[in-house]
């Protein structure tokens, strides 16, 4: 039976930051949050949050005889800023490469390894087991079980080390595990409440936490033309919100992992306020979909409960 220490091995030299394990159960009290945030509208246009209700919160609803939730997790910090007046990208929208891809590649790899040295059939061969912010599941919960972070007021994970600048990657397991993590249950944020304070638009303040207030939310899901209300936040950012992650105490100074395949686009960065100036909204997010390799990007953005 594969212990959590091997496995946290392997994934370290599957290229990930931490790993941790938990057993698959369903996540009772998540769900009943869920149904609450759903029943009040906070997903907005968010149609697949309301999609797959027991799927998000039963792994074995994703894949029968789920035993195990596999955890990875990877830093995208990278310090660089835009030039002055460039419109605001989100740090994870400047990566040179979809983290889609770069996170799944590296959950095949580990993957591949448990398969290779244990000689378990633990994946399905019929059912999609292999996530990175692409299916109906609650990586933050799952993170926090694995023992990797706790969910912030920002209702980002933080790893006490490298901060909420982190993807989350999935693996579900249909083979138990020798040991499991320890879920994380100190409270990290304790009495601070800065994110809550800096989020330009309320949306942290509000209990359930309202999707539909997010900046993220704002630029990245929503299709519709905004409210007025709305327009003072969203100006001058292209492509989702960092406000409440850079307020936070964990990522002062992170851990840092250099990832080459997430390093910043040197083209993207290199852009002026010129040079984004000729271009409609419309024209920029298609540039910087190409430019961040998106193309195929699919699954679930922005942040939801
Ligand atoms: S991402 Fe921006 S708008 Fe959304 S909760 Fe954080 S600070 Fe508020
Ligand atoms: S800014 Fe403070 S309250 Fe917000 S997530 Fe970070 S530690 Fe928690």
């Amino acid at each position: 039976m594969l212990a959590l220490n091997c496995l946290r091995q392997w994934a370290a030299e599957a290229g990930f930051d931490d790993c941790g394990a938990a057993q698959a159960v369903r996540l009772d009290t998540d769900a009943a949050y869920l149904q609450r945030w759903l029943q009040a509208g906070c997903n907005g246009s968010m149609q697949y949050m309301a999609d797959n209700v027991e799927k998000r919160v039963n792994p074995q609803a994703l894949v029968p005889d789920c035993k195990t939730v596999v955890v990875c997790v990877m830093s995208y910090y990278k310090q660089c800023s835009q030039p002055e007046g460039a419109p605001r990208i989100a740090m994870s929208g400047l990566s040179q490469n979809d983290y889609h891809d770069v996170m799944k590649r590296h959950l095949l790899m580990l993957e591949r390894r448990i398969t290779d040295e244990t000689g378990l059939s633990a994946f399905s061969q019929e059912h999609q087991h292999l996530f990175c912010d692409s299916a109906p599941i609650l990586e933050r919960r799952w993170a926090q079980r694995a023992g990797l972070g706790w969910i912030g007021r920002n209702r980002q994970l933080i790893h006490p080390r490298l901060g909420s600048y982190v993807h989350i990657g999935i693996l579900l397991m249909q083979a138990t595990l020798a040991d499991y993590s320890e879920p994380y249950v100190a409270e990290g944020c304790a009495d601070c409440d800065r994110c809550v304070r800096q989020c330009p638009t309320g949306a942290l303040r509000s209990d359930p936490f309202d999707a539909r207030k997010c900046v993220s939310y704002l630029t990245i899901e929503r299709k519709e033309p905004l409210e007025e209300q709305y327009l003072p936040a969203v100006r001058g950012v292209l492509y989702g919100c960092d406000i409440c992650a850079r307020a936070c105490p964990y990522n002062t100074a992170p851990e840092q992992r250099d990832h080459e395949e997430l390093a910043a686009n040197p083209q993207l960065l290199g852009m002026t306020a010129d040079d984004w100036s000729h271009t409609s909204r419309r024209q920029q997010i298609k540039l910087l979909h190409r430019l961040a390799r998106r193309d195929n990007a699919g699954g679930e953005h922005g942040q939801d409960t």
